[in-house]
């Protein structure tokens, strides 16, 4: 963009969960207090360098597990809304934690992608924080897994959800889905197509390594979570010369986070005003 924005995907070094979900590699793992301190300190360092850029920055926190239920995620997101070149500071997560936290943020700033797993929470409980975080004004969405022992569940959530949230629903990885399924998750999520399958995407324009970004802890950048070529650093500034138009090296994506930003689907123009918060323009 000719204003300099940037969008960053942030990983740091966390990699455990308070939930169990049978599809996770991250389910009930503990992080021993080295690692979580390395992954505080690194937090830290991350947002105290958004705050230090004259461009405006929008950031989506992608912690393998849940980063909510640690203080200094709350921190981080709260400090980011607030900052006046931060256009967007959201994360993922499993809403397990306390929604206080967003009363000190700026709530046109800060936005949330919770997802549902329905095997390890309650309906009542979950919509009970979906409602709870509406009440607060807090900008969501919320989604699920489109397994079958999930459309049930979905198709509760659904009904129960203020209409104003939208509820998105991922293909399950590796799952292909017959026109009858596929028609019962559209009902659900009128833009289940765009997961249904991996998108094809090699030789592509893809929007990541010029305006998007992915970061590790370590400050080391890459175009996308799942582009494992590295661009650079973010703290020495060495990425930045390498940022540049450039096709996607992969045969295919299949995430919303890596896939929206394909400059070959209409994703920036379906999700305008929530490209990150997976929320549709206008919803
Ligand atoms: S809530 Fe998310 S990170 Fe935690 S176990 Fe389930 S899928 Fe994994
Ligand atoms: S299309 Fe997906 S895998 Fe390819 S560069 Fe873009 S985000 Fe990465």
């Amino acid at each position: 963009m000719s204003d300099g924005h940037l969008t960053i995907l942030y990983r740091g070094p966390l990699a455990s969960c308070d939930y169990d979900c049978a599809y996770c590699p991250f389910a009930k793992r503990r992080d021993d207090p080295a690692r979580l301190r390395e992954d505080r300190a690194a937090l830290e360092r991350f947002t105290e360098w958004v705050a230090a850029q004259d461009h405006p920055v929008s950031v989506l926190f992608t912690p393998w597990g849940e980063g909510l239920v640690r203080s200094w995620y709350r921190r981080a997101l709260v400090r980011l809304s607030h900052l006046p070149n931060v256009r967007r500071a959201a994360i993922q997560t499993n809403l397990s934690g306390r929604t206080e936290w967003t009363a000190e943020a700026d709530l046109a700033t800060l936005a949330l992608w919770a997802t549902y797993h329905p095997s390890q929470v309650t309906h009542d409980r979950f919509l009970g924080k979906c409602r709870d975080l509406a009440e607060r004004g807090v900008r969501f969405s919320v989604g699920v897994v489109g397994l079958p022992e999930h459309l049930a569940p979905a198709r509760a959530l659904r009904a129960g959800l203020p209409p104003e949230v939208y509820l998105w629903v991922n293909a399950a990885e590796g799952r292909s889905y017959t026109d009858d399924e596929a028609a019962e998750w559209t009902a659900i999520d009128p833009l289940f197509g765009y997961s249904r399958h991996p998108h094809p995407s090699a030789g592509r324009p893809c929007r990541t390594g010029e305006s998007v970004i992915s970061v590790a802890g370590d400050g080391t950048v890459r175009r996308c979570h799942f582009v494992p070529g590295v661009l650079g650093n973010l703290y020495d500034g060495t990425f930045r010369a390498a940022l540049r138009p450039r096709p996607c090296p992969a045969a295919a994506c299949d995430c919303h986070i890596g896939y929206v930003h394909l400059e070959s689907l209409p994703l920036y123009d379906v999700f305008a005003g929530g490209i990150l918060e997976r929320i549709p323009h206008g919803w």
